[in-house]
């Protein structure tokens, strides 16, 4: 039982860790030598180490992972730092815990959902059982916790296996009992029917005789970017007003080193600009975290963000972090702690931070020795520990993926359904790969109480292959096909616009300057004219829905993936849309179409005119 008992100090785990138990012995007291934070058993202040990544999305392998990074030929371009993979991850853990007395692991929201099929397969199982052995100590949830709803949330984290269907090749316990999350989950923010959280709303860990506390909270906005029945009973409030309660409380207990790990976020760098994600003068801070932090308690010592899977240090004149590790493992922020060991007080200007990049085997030498040249003391020497052969925790993980990794194969193969002709993505404007995700993301919102969507609306970058037809239609179409073409696990949401604005938003397909437009796939039923060589605000003509003219002042409710509906390439008319509400996974959706033998829509929906 992993939810109840874990406010405070619960004796059964153990997070803070001695710093010595892994092999290489030598590399630790080396690492040690180097660093201000060695134990100190009585006197002076205590350190604590905070290990922080946010996003995961289940990618255990590093496939193709990379991080932007300034090109050290010439500092106004980047190159791309391979980075990446859970056992990367945990080598890095590894010589960060070396590192310091005291140190402890974070998981910042959406470890799992919206992730790679090794994780997807398995109900995330994989990723959580990955996370286990690296040695996540907590964790909040994301948005993404929620998308298979609460009660399947609180599986992930318990244990104890689902249900599986005898068609599904999504499978549950696949490669034994799952003893689900040894790390302990809070959040402040989303509360239950009975005005209870639903997680506890903070953890209170013991370091060298200090108390710290760590609250957590989830976006606000999570109700509409998750389908209802994942959130149903659930009231996502206020986040600063959540922290703010409970910093309080915790204040009131004694508590004086407080941590805010929120899952939202913000961005700061100059639009073309280098990423600069240890700049601490950050530019151009913009987005909800940065007016979450406005509104957040001074008492609060640290802000751990997330979501918007941007690389962040921002340090305002209260010397307090806002930081970000981008996302997808590729990244880890760290925060090293100071606190007088007498009044239990966070030393602000003494705490260091650092956002560092999770180099694995694909990472090219060369670059990594310019990283290891250009990283200040001491972060460069644990880069240096962090690609020294693989510690045993890192095996175990390298094991356990691999394993999953063998067990995912053939579930790939699973058949989903039956299509009458190759899908493509061939053709200027629509094309009938695209159509086909937008009519299912259509079928799966139309009816009143899934959204009553008149239409959708797909990007194109997200149609990411075609659907192949092999042998003699009806062809039968694999889990792994219908995986590789929509493998970014957005949900869908049904949002309203009038008339006028949804032909704005088309007409911004080709913003003033640019010289080429990004066409929205739209369903059947929605249909246009584009008229190429005419001047922005004259391009779209003969707007229709279902042969009718669209007026102006028409009220529209229409489907998009969570990805455009958060303003997603340059579509920032549709953070607008009013009456949103969280729909069915976007490849659920198709999966559900394409129960009946589906054939290509051969007619464009829009009429590309030079
Ligand atoms: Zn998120």
């Amino acid at each position: 039982m992993r939810l109840l008992p874990l406010l405070s100090n619960r004796p059964a785990h153990h997070p803070i860790r001695t710093t010595l138990a892994w092999a290489g012995l030598a590399l630790s007291a080396a690492l040690l030598a180097g660093c201000a934070s060695a134990p100190t058993p009585s006197a002076g202040p205590v350190s604590l180490r905070l290990i922080a990544f946010n996003d995961f999305h289940g990618n255990l392998e590093s496939a193709n992972l990379s991080l932007p990074w300034p090109d050290p030929a010439d500092k106004t371009k980047t190159v791309r730092l391979a980075t990446g993979g859970a056992a990367p991850l945990a080598s890095l853990v590894q010589a960060l815990r070396a590192g310091s007395a005291h140190s402890l692991v974070i998981s910042s929201g959406d470890m799992i959902g919206a992730t790679p099929l090794v994780s997807a397969l398995f109900r995330h199982e994989s990723t959580v059982e990955a996370m286990n052995l690296l040695g996540v100590d907590i964790a909040i949830p994301g948005n993404h916790e929620f998308d298979a709803g609460r009660t399947e949330y609180l599986r992930i984290l318990n244990g104890g296996c689902g249900l599986n269907a005898a068609d599904d090749p999504v499978v549950s316990c696949a490669l034994g009992p799952y003893r689900g999350a040894r790390f302990a989950s809070f959040v402040a923010n989303v509360e239950t029917a009975d005005g209870k959280t639903l997680l506890p709303a903070s953890i209170v860990r013991e370091v060298g005789g200090v108390k710290v506390g760590f609250i957590g909270a989830v976006t606000r906005t999570t109700p509409s970017i998750v389908v209802p029945s994942g959130v149903a009973g659930l009231k996502f409030t206020d986040e600063a007003e959540a922290i703010n309660r409970e910093a309080a409380r915790l204040k009131a207990l004694g508590v004086q080193a407080l941590v805010a790990v929120i899952h939202e976020g913000g961005d700061t760098g100059l639009p073309g600009e280098p990423e600069e994600w240890n700049d601490a003068a950050c530019p151009s801070p913009r987005g909800p975290i940065f007016d979450i932090a406005k509104r957040m308690s001074a008492d609060v010592d640290v802000i751990f963000s997330a979501h918007t899977h941007q690389g962040y240090r921002c340090v305002g004149a209260d010397a307090r972090p806002i930081m970000q590790a981008t996302a997808l493992g590729r990244g880890v922020s760290v925060v090293d702690l100071v606190i007088n060991r007498q009044t239990g007080e966070v030393d602000r200007q003494a705490t260091r931070h650092r956002n560092l990049p999770v180099m694995n085997e694909r990472t090219e030498p060369a670059l990594r020795a310019h990283v290891l040249a250009t990283e200040p003391a001491p972060w460069a020497e644990v880069l240096k520990a962090a690609a020294a052969p693989a510690t045993a925790n890192a095996q175990a993980v390298a094991a356990r993926v691999a394993e999953y990794a063998a067990a995912a194969a053939p579930r790939v193969q699973r058949p989903v359904g039956k299509i009458q002709a190759a899908f493509t993505r061939a053709g200027r404007a629509d094309n009938s790969a695209g159509r086909l995700i937008a009519d299912a993301q259509f079928e799966a919102t139309r009816t009143p109480e899934r959204g009553g969507a008149q239409f959708s609306l797909m990007n194109p970058g997200g149609v990411r292959s075609d659907l192949p037809c092999r042998g003699t239609p009806p062809c039968t179409v694999t889990y792994g096909d219908v995986f590789t073409m929509q493998p970014f696990g957005n949900s869908l949401v049904v949002l309203t616009l009038n008339g006028a604005q949804l032909r704005q938003m088309l007409e911004d397909q080709q913003r003033p300057g640019r010289s080429s437009p990004t066409l929205l796939i739209p369903s059947a039923g929605l249909s246009y004219r584009w008229l190429a060589s005419a001047p922005h605000g004259q391009r779209v003509q003969d707007l229709q829905l279902n042969g009718q003219p669209i007026t102006p002042t028409q009220e529209l409710r229409f489907t998009v993936n969570s990805f455009l509906a958060d303003g997603g390439d340059g579509f920032t008319m549709l953070v607008q849309g009013r009456n949103r509400l969280g729909g069915a996974q976007d490849l659920d959706a198709l999966v559900s179409y394409l129960q009946t033998p589906r054939a290509p829509a051969t007619q464009a929906r829009i009429t590309l005119v030079e």
